[in-house]
């Protein structure tokens, strides 16, 4: 024991982390709010505190751990070949009048002016920043592709602000952007950017999806985001058992798991079937399968400025399938985002009252789900108050104007891509990544010298990854009934040392300071856990197993009566007895190279 100390007598740190002097802001009881594991540890782990809706302080030990998320983004992007910069938060509305943008993103958009009245947003994203920096910086094909990004905060004034940093007004994003002179390129880029964003989230050993996506406000064709799953996420996934097919449930495609059976035509016939009105009732009622129903959706259309009519749209859907709401609302002639009829309108336009609607003499232009098409003797609504007809069919009695995908995949569906079967499950989404295209470039005139000194439009993408919120999701993903369990690159620090009754042996306190010391020499981020005897064992074993550092050396009375110290380690509750002759071996064979 005396030349482990005299060893490392002489080696002080310059800033001990102690905990006696340190803000372990942890807490024994879940805050009510808190409704999802990550959000509850953040929290009672001392990571996070909230200062309003949606606004979160970083504490210490949350901050080293978002830190080292961000340094594994900034790592993997670096490789990829991105250039990092750092663009304004605040930024000004001109730009987001040119993309049109200004009046798109609605209340979300944090806005305010300056003291000459002119407005300016807090940027939720920065398409237009980025593109007023190229088109000046950049003339010629020869200078592309480039890719910029960014690591910095963001503000959004969501509507729902929710599950703490998970879906919060300010957060931190990773984004990223480039710029092309050919389709081609941007393809070649989209591609790295992929493998970047897997590489991102195997590192941090996460179970993740990347997914086909809708590309919503933003803009483009091809998108992709990148899932967590976990049951806590607030989308939708759906995949093929093969791996062959994954999107999200937003967009995705799949063969009706029970088709329609053919079936001889019978002739159809009206039935009162009084109040019954939902088909949960007539299926009851009727004594059918709701698979041989149809419902009738009323919706908006719109005008050819795209702006909302009262010519209404029927949605025809087998009785028991949903609708899709984003695939829907894509569909022409439909106004986005989808309305609903009131009763009054329904009514006025088509003498039906919402319960007992139908396809057969409703006079608006009807679209077809493909789960309808092939329907044979169904029930529908009759257009007349309490009365449904049974056995129609689509030639003889009724018909529609077109056929669309309005429905939303169902388990046990088939997959598109190879009719294997799709499984839905949850996931957090954690990254989307787009092909723009020349949204952007078109709309604030972004413009290169091509190969034959033509100009050109630059073809653009744009790549982004919630930092703030991938660190939730490791925790959603790494936790027990004790607390959190770090992946060893992003944890907050690798090894925890506790003194445990001090007051009894000073030998304690040498100990572990000189183990302390040791472990910064060999690069082992520590906590130095040296509370007094106000402070319970119970409790720092109970802290530390909540803050989730991955390794815990113990030094107590009773170790050292063996010249030995505690090892746990917090993943797999494993302890082993290290003698301190061993510790520097120890720590260099397990802590270090974990
Ligand atoms: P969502 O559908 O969750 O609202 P989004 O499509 O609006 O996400 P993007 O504009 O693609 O998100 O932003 C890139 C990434 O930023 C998202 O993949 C997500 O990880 C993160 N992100 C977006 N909004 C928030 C938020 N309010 N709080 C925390 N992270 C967010
Ligand atoms: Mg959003």
């Amino acid at each position: 024991m005396a030349a482990f100390l005299l060893v490392e007598s002489f080696l002080q740190a310059k800033y001990v982390m102690k905990i006696s002097n340190y803000l372990l802001a942890t807490v024994k009881e879940s805050p009510a709010d808190a409704e999802i594991a990550s959000h509850k540890l953040m929290l009672r782990a001392g990571l996070i505190r909230k200062l309003a809706s949606g606004l979160y302080t970083w504490l210490p030990l949350g901050n080293r751990a978002l830190k080292k998320v961000e340094n594994i983004v900034r790592n993997e992007m670096d490789k990829s070949g991105a250039m990092e910069i750092c663009m304004p938060v605040v930024q000004p509305a001109e730009l987001w009048l040119e993309s049109d943008r200004w009046s798109q993103m609605g209340p979300e958009l944090f806005r305010l002016q300056d003291r000459n009245d002119r407005d300016f947003c807090l940027g939720p994203t920065h398409e237009e920043v980025i593109t007023d920096l190229v088109r000046k910086e950049y003339s010629s094909y020869r200078q592309l592709p480039a890719i910029f990004y960014q690591i910095q905060t963001k503000f959004r004034d969501e509507r729902r602000p929710r599950f703490g940093i998970m879906r919060s007004r300010e957060f931190i994003m990773k984004d990223a952007y480039s710029f092309h002179s050919d389709e081609e390129s941007l393809q070649e880029t989209y591609s790295i950017m992929h493998e970047t964003y897997s590489n991102i989230f195997s590192r941090l050993k996460l179970n993740f999806r990347s997914v086909a996506a809708d590309s919503g406000s933003i803009g483009g064709n091809t998108s992709h985001e990148f899932h967590v799953l976990a049951d806590a996420g607030e989308d939708e996934i759906v995949f093929s058992t093969d791996g062959k097919y994954a999107a999200n449930i937003e967009l995705a495609e799949a063969h009706l798991h029970t088709p329609n059976k053919k079936e001889e035509k019978r002739d159809s016939k009206l039935v009162d079937t009084g109040d019954a009105t939902s088909i949960d009732s007539i299926t009851k009622l009727l004594g059918i399968d709701a698979k041989k129903t149809l419902k009738t959706l009323i919706v908006h259309g719109e005008d050819k400025e795209g702006n909302i009519s009262n010519n209404l749209v029927a949605l025809l859907l087998r009785g028991d399938q949903e609708l899709n709401v984003t695939k829907t609302e894509k569909l022409k002639g439909i106004y986005s985002p989808l309305k609903f009829a009131s009763n009054q309108l329904i009514l006025k336009q088509t003498g039906s009252t919402i319960g007992s609607l139908g396809p057969k003499d409703l006079d608006i232009h009807k679209i077809a789900d493909f789960s309808v098409e092939g329907l044979c003797n169904f029930v529908c609504g009759a257009n007349m108050a309490g009365k449904h007809f049974t056995d129609m069919n689509w030639s003889e009695n009724c018909s529609y104007d077109q056929v669309a995908d309005l429905r939303m995949v169902q388990g046990n569906d088939k997959s598109i891509a190879d009719r294997s079967p799709i499984e839905i499950k949850r996931g957090i989404e954690v990254g989307h990544i787009f092909q723009l295209g020349a949204k952007y470039s078109e709309s604030m005139d972004a413009s290169i010298l091509d190969s034959n000194g033509k100009a050109t439009l630059m073809q653009m993408g744009c790549y982004g990854i919630g930092i703030t919120r991938l660190l939730a999701s490791c925790i959603e993903q790494n936790h027990d009934e004790k607390g959190i369990l770090w992946p060893s690159e992003i944890a907050p620090f690798r090894l925890i040392i506790l003194q445990i009754d001090a007051h009894k042996s000073a030998d304690v306190i040498s100990i572990s300071e000189s183990l302390y010391n040791k472990s910064l020499i060999f690069d082992i981020e520590s906590l130095l856990d040296d509370r007094d005897r106000k402070t319970s064992p119970g409790v720092k074993l109970t802290e530390s197993e909540l803050i989730g550092i991955p390794h815990r050396i113990v030094v107590s009375p009773r170790t050292l009566k063996e010249n030995a110290v505690e090892y746990t380690n917090r993943q797999t509750g494993a302890k082993t007895k290290v003698h301190i002759e061993d510790i520097e071996k120890f720590l260099k064979e397990t802590v270090c190279i974990d």
